[in-house]
């Protein structure tokens, strides 16, 4: 069976619902059809990281269910099917269970996926889980049952550190196990980095760092145990991935559009290498620049929505900040995009600012913790944009 819209967009994560919503937004009425591998319900991927400190059910997260969000789109939803193939030519998409679904323009908001770094025992890996959706997120709900768990978090990035603080708010034993030095190693200086660091350790969460994992082993329903290279051991009844994301681009790629390791390429007015097809989110590399956060996303999808009514019009990103959601000790960074020439430091205990800047003096990025935070809609002024 085959059917057509004038829109497929392919992902109902906030990039892909964005834009359908935008395009209403300005009147457009012509038919869309969204299409996610997923259950389509629309909720905001932030708020996962902060669910278990509330004891948030997965219902809680779901803003509106996917049926909803037909009806208040006026779009065709598909959803629990994946896409399998693009047919450039002849302007088609191939769903897994053999429709076909034709186009006259196709976005691609895909996401990305969690990126991990080794395979797992079988008798680990029904315990080891990345909460990437809500999807993921109840399976791990599920999983953590109602008494305190001890979970080992890999992973000291945004997403390991946000679970390790709302998980430990949320009454469990945390542990977290990374090989970097210090946390937050992409957004954060060391000194600053270990500011956390100690504001978990005094909560009480514990932090393998400067550790990789030998293995993750298991016998039968006991324990898991995991032996790092200088012989420690954790043991943890779940284990959380938090190691890393990787834009999911396969299907681009097999269509022949053009792609980096950083998402499917596409211009300032997200155009891939193929005439009729876009992309925007975490899947794209717009201009060379795949920020993976939200911000950037809702200024493409605003973007994309006028040029795809009439106004071709191109996006820009500016100086946005993450604001990490570690309530332990507040951070917002704004990472340089090339090497500084130096951090300016100071502050002391928790309330750190730390200036990169360059060789001619000039403000390239930030990074702020505790009272310091406050700093930042003065330091996004001085700071350069991230787009131009
Ligand atoms: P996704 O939400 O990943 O959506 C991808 C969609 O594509 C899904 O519907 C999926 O089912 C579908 N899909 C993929 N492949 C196929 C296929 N082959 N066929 C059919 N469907 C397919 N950003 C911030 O700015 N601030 C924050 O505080 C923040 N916190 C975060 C906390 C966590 C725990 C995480 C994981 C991320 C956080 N981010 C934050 C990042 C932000 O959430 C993401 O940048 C954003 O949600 C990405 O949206 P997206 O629509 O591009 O992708």
């Amino acid at each position: 069976t085959s059917s057509h819209a004038a829109l497929v967009i392919i992902g109902t994560g906030m990039a892909g619902v964005g834009l359908a919503r935008a395009l209403r937004r300005l009147g457009d009425q012509r038919s869309i059809t969204l299409v996610s591998a997923d259950s389509g319900d629309d909720y905001s991927k932030p708020l996962l990281s902060t669910g278990f400190a509330k004891g948030l059910a997965p219902e809680q997260l779901t803003q509106r269910s996917a049926a909803e969000l037909g009806e208040e789109l006026t779009a065709q939803m598909v959803i629990h099917t994946q896409v399998d193939a693009l047919d450039v030519d002849n302007q088609t998409i191939l769903l897994e269970d053999g429709r076909v679904l034709g186009y006259d323009t196709l976005v691609l908001a895909t996401g990305a996926a969690p990126r991990l770094p080794f395979s797992l025992e079988p008798s680990v890996a029904p315990r080891c889980f990345a909460i990437n959706d809500l999807d993921d997120y109840r399976h791990f709900h599920s999983a953590l049952g109602h008494g305190p768990a001890r979970v080992a978090i890999i992973g000291a990035g945004l997403v390991g550190c946000e679970f390790a603080n709302d998980l430990h708010a949320g009454g469990h034993h945390v542990s977290v196990i990374a090989p970097e030095g210090s946390l937050l190693p992409r957004l954060l200086p060391p000194p600053l980095g270990n500011a956390l660091s100690d504001a978990f350790s005094e909560a009480g969460i514990n932090l393998h760092l400067g550790r990789s994992i030998d293995s993750i082993t298991s016998e039968s329903d006991e324990d898991i145990v995991l032996r790092l290279d200088n012989g420690d051991t954790v043991s943890a009844d779940l284990v959380l991935m938090a190691t890393g994301l990787a834009p999911r681009t396969a299907l681009a790629e097999a269509a022949g559009l053009s792609v980096s390791p950083s998402g499917i390429v596409v211009d300032r007015q997200l155009r891939t290498s193929h005439t009729h097809i876009y992309a925007l989110g975490d899947v794209a590399c717009v201009d060379g620049v795949n920020a993976m956060y939200v911000q950037p996303l809702q200024a493409s999808a605003k973007a994309l929505a006028a040029t795809l009514s009439g106004t071709p019009t191109p996006v820009s990103f500016g100086a946005w900040p993450v604001v990490v959601k570690t309530p332990l000790l507040p951070v917002v960074a704004y990472p340089p995009t090339t090497t500084p020439e130096r951090w300016r430091i100071e502050g002391e205990g928790g309330d750190i600012s730390a200036l990169a800047e360059n060789k001619d003096g000039r403000l390239i990025g930030f990074a702020l913790t505790g009272g310091c935070v406050r700093r930042k809609v003065e330091l996004s002024r001085a700071a350069p944009a991230l787009l131009g």
